[in-house]
């Protein structure tokens, strides 16, 4: 692929002690994509992402953001988490714009506009808990594009929510990613949720973790996720996924 890599990892490994967490893994975003990150629990996913923010350092290997080496947090590298981590003391408003604040940067419509594109007008002055789980991970959402970030880190953003509201947010993040052209990376159990927001998917073994496959999702509209669920052939890739990861074996 001729675009250039936003996010790279290089040989990547991370131990915790005598725990290989991740093991030698290499993958990169390219500008523009959206990359889902899958593999069973404890495979050392939410590590690689850790460390692609910088949070997490690695034990060995590079992790790279537009070229250069990561060696702690990035400001243009966004971190959104199943939790939504609003402050609660924060209305609505004063927690999107908080990542603004933090990093002195101009408010001015910035919030307003994202507020609007994630419906949450009439709410600016609502205080997190006022809203329901769906409405919180939209604030979540804006506030994480709030900064403008290069990369998004998406650590199973829509896991805790229920199905229908999860559908509806997905779409809410897919035309958001289309239409900013933002780079993301992925992680998800939901290998539906895979097929309907990536260009690419990349499976993990069990720890210690490293990639085993990539598929390339074929499939039209990445920015509409609803329309890609009813594509005939989402049942190919699934059955693919359930395949690599031994799902079926696991029922035996
Ligand atoms: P996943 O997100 O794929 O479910 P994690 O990346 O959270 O997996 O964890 C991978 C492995 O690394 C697990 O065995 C977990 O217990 C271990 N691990 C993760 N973070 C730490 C830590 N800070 N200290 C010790 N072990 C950790
Ligand atoms: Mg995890």
């Amino acid at each position: 692929m001729s675009r250039p890599a936003r996010i790279e990892f290089r040989n990547v490994t991370r131990c915790f002690d005598a725990l290989v967490a991740v093991r030698d893994v290499t993958l990169s975003v390219h500008d523009g994509e959206v990359v889902s990150l899958i593999g069973p629990s404890g495979c050392g996913k939410s590590t690689l992402l850790n460390m692609g923010s910088g949070l997490n350092a690695v034990s060995s290997g590079e992790v790279l953001v537009d070229g250069e080496r990561v060696t702690g947090p990035n400001p243009h590298v966004a971190f959104m988490l199943q939790k939504d981590l609003l402050l609660p003391w924060r209305t609505i408003r004063e927690n999107v714009e908080l990542g603004l604040q933090i990093r002195k940067l101009p408010i001015q419509g910035k919030s307003q506009a994202l507020l609007k594109r994630f419906r949450l007008e009439g709410f600016e002055n609502a205080y997190p808990h006022q809203l329901s789980g769906g409405m919180r991970q939209r604030a979540a959402l804006a506030r994480t594009l709030a900064v403008d970030p290069t990369v998004l880190l998406l650590d199973e953003p829509f896991s805790a929510l229920d199905a229908q509201t999860k559908m509806v947010l997905q779409q809410d993040l897919a035309m958001t990613l289309a239409e900013e052209k933002k780079t993301a990376l992925f992680i998800t159990h939901d290998l539906v949720e895979a097929v309907a927001l990536s260009d690419r998917i990349l499976v993990m073994s069990a720890r210690p973790g490293t990639i085993i496959e990539q598929i390339v999702v074929d499939l039209p509209e990445r920015s509409n996720p609803l329309a890609r669920r009813r594509a005939p052939r989402v049942g190919e890739y699934l059955a693919r996924l359930m395949e690599l990861l031994h799902v079926e074996e696991q029922t035996i």
